[in-house]
């Protein structure tokens, strides 16, 4: 193959639409992924996760999935999907290459990867950010007798029946987890620290993600006011069940703190039936469990942490200016970046969620790059 336009990082959901955008619009580019297949984070995940977005919103451009996947696909289903897409428009990205560091090199940038030092106009971001868990340092917790693991680690519920698992967070992925190791027969307790926001997967039997997707002109606050009413109706109180509301909306919550709400599975009914159980902040570990903020300790055979992600790209790029914020996170994804020919896909959380979000951001900066390119050829020859 010739040069190629563009060099794409991550062969996800976002680095492969990235790369068949490019390809639709004329661009030659090549993707480098570390490991070695497509979907690589996918094929971590729990046993148990279906897609959270529906089918008819979860899929990349230009391939629709197929109906028998129903609608909310599997883990599984969603890893055929990806690799049935990448057959589709002959990606072949380059594996087992991780990306160390993009440079500036002139008017290019240069990539270290492996053995590989090659230069490119356009560089596209699409590393997710699986690489980087949060793992919260509470006192004490070098002493913790039992196993801690982040939910990114997590498969299944068998090795926990009939322990005492606590799930530390109430994102969507503690939610499931929790509710995972209940029907698996383990004691699950919840520690939910902060505020929450829980919305039904479903509303008057549509995906909760339709009334978002048809709300998306709206101000986030006018949106976010309109659908309270239902969501209450849905959800009921959840003060009663030992947690406490978010000030912000869901769609503001996203917007604004890049929070995405827990779309409720299945684990409220099981809080509510109290067989799983919910406290607040963990103030310290002990050998044999955790000292709750509230006071009182409470014994632990495991700990689950589900407390998120914290990207960090500032290593991959050292020396890119005005792109990523103080802790190493993009300030902005799927637009131009402060950088010419650097851009991001899928780097930020959308309401409209995050899979039908990356293809919408890799049409863009598909564009992106073809206009900048253009231009930058008519710079390079001017007539
Ligand atoms: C448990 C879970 C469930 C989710 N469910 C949904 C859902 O239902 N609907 C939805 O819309 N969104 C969902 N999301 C959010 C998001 O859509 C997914 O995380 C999605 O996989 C993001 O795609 P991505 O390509 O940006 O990142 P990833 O899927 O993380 O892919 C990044 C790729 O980049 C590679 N990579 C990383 N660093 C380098 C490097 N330096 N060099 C080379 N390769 C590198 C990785 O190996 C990986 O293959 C979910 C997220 C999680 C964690």
């Amino acid at each position: 193959m010739s040069a190629p336009d563009a060099i794409v990082i991550g062969a996800g959901p976002a680095g492969l639409a990235a790369a068949q955008r490019l390809g639709a619009s004329g661009l030659k580019s090549v993707i480098y992924e570390k490991a070695e297949a497509v979907g690589s984070v996918w094929r971590r995940h729990y046993d148990r996760l279906h897609l959270h977005t529906p089918r008819a919103h979860s899929a990349l451009p230009g391939l629709p999935m197929p109906a028998s996947f129903g609608r909310y696909p599997s883990r599984t289903q969603f890893i055929d999907y990806l690799q049935g897409y990448a057959k589709k428009f002959d990606l072949q990205p380059v594996f087992n290459t991780p990306v160390r560091s993009v440079r500036r090199d002139g008017s290019r940038w240069r990539i270290e990867a492996g053995e590989i030092s090659a230069t490119t106009p356009i560089v596209i971001v699409a590393t997710g950010w699986a690489d980087f868990p949060n793992v919260p340092k509470w006192p004490g917790i070098e002493t913790f007798d039992g196993p801690i693991l982040h939910s990114s680690a997590y498969r299944n519920g068998s090795a926990y029946a009939g322990q005492h698992v606590l799930v530390v967070g109430f994102g969507n992925s503690g939610a499931e987890i929790a509710l995972d190791l209940c029907e698996s027969g383990a004691e699950a307790t919840l520690s939910v620290r902060s505020p929450v926001r829980i919305l039904p997967r479903d509303l008057f039997g549509l995906p909760i993600l339709s009334f978002a997707i048809a709300q998306r002109f709206l101000p986030a606050r006018i949106a976010d006011a309109i659908n309270a009413p239902f969501i209450r109706l849905a959800v009921g109180s959840i003060e009663r069940l030992g947690m406490k509301q978010a000030e912000k909306g869901p769609i503001r919550m996203i917007e604004e703190d890049g929070r995405v709400p827990v779309l409720d599975v299945g684990t409220v009914a099981k809080i509510r039936e109290g067989k799983i159980k919910v406290r607040g902040a963990i103030a310290s570990f002990a050998r044999s469990g955790v000292v709750f903020a509230e006071g009182e300790p409470a014994p632990f055979d495991a700990v689950v942490l589900a407390t998120g992600f914290k990207p960090d790209l500032r290593a991959l790029l050292p020396d890119a200016k005005g792109v990523l914020d103080a802790a190493g996170r993009p300030l902005v994804s799927d637009k131009s970046t402060a950088e010419p020919g650097l851009y991001f896909v899928g780097a930020i959380a959308s309401p409209s969620g995050q899979i039908r979000q990356i293809g919408v951001g890799a049409t863009r900066i598909a564009e992106v790059a073809r206009r900048f390119l253009r231009d930058e050829s008519s710079v390079a020859s001017p007539r």
